[in-house]
């Protein structure tokens, strides 16, 4: 009873306020109001099959599917959210959006029998220096609403790549070649492995995350990111 009112007083004292608009968070809500959960640019990929991510990789990659939960456009109010969640520290953001995207993929056939989450890594420099890995978050997210087991051990990354910003496609590919390992081979045999990654841009860094995994082990692959940048800027 005392922490409730205790819980109340602080949340009028200090609020919550949501991550896109700035509005003071009510009960229920967490880092993101309703209206701006209602308002988001979903994609809807995930129920649909040779959406536009799938055909990124036709091609190039054999996977089984390929989603984001929304649309990551420049200017959007939606992006500054995602900035706090990989430079500001608030991986918590991650893990709202990976429970909202886990709804999605609980709620689609699609991606029915998959049976391992596994986070794009990061460079275990660039872990220390950012104190967290984003998509790893995220996937903590899908793991709570769908109970997929996460495997974050498994999949390394072995090159300290720069950051893909300012590169176009081409540079982009040639940036992440080479760039991942997989330690136990036969840890992801006869698995359907969703590979997770904050936004997709061009593909190519999940592209070589999925194809050294496939190279390594007898697998299918799926792909689910946050955001997918059509039009990267
Ligand atoms: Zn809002």
């Amino acid at each position: 009873m005392l922490r409730k009112i205790w819980g109340g007083l602080t949340g009028l004292i200090f609020p919550d306020f949501c991550e896109v608009c700035g509005t003071p968070l009510v009960r229920g809500e967490r880092y993101i109001c309703l209206s701006c959960l209602y308002k988001m640019p979903r994609t809807q990929f995930w129920e649909t099959e040779d959406n536009e991510i799938e055909k990124l990789f036709w091609g190039k990659i054999n996977i089984e599917h390929a989603c984001s939960l929304f649309y990551f456009r420049k200017g959007s109010d939606y992006r500054p959210m995602i900035h706090r969640l990989k430079y500001k520290g608030k991986y918590n953001i991650g893990l709202r959006l990976g429970e909202e995207l886990g709804v999605c993929l609980g709620n689609s056939l699609l991606y029915s029998d998959i049976s391992m989450l596994v986070p794009v890594p990061l460079h275990p420099a660039k872990e220390r220096l950012r104190g967290y890995n984003q998509s790893e978050y995220i996937a903590y997210g899908i793991s709570n609403i769908t109970n997929l087991p996460l495997e974050k051990r498994n999949l390394i990354r072995t090159k300290y790549t720069q950051t893909q910003t300012r590169k176009n496609a081409a540079e982009r590919w040639e940036n992440v070649q080479s760039v991942f390992d997989v330690r136990d081979k036969s840890r992801f045999n006869g698995e359907h492995i969703l590979l997770i990654d904050d936004i997709i841009t061009t593909g190519s860094t999940i592209e070589s995350c999925a194809s050294t995994i496939m190279n390594s082990s007898t697998c299918r692959v799926s792909i689910a990111s946050i955001g997918y940048a059509s039009n990267y800027c």
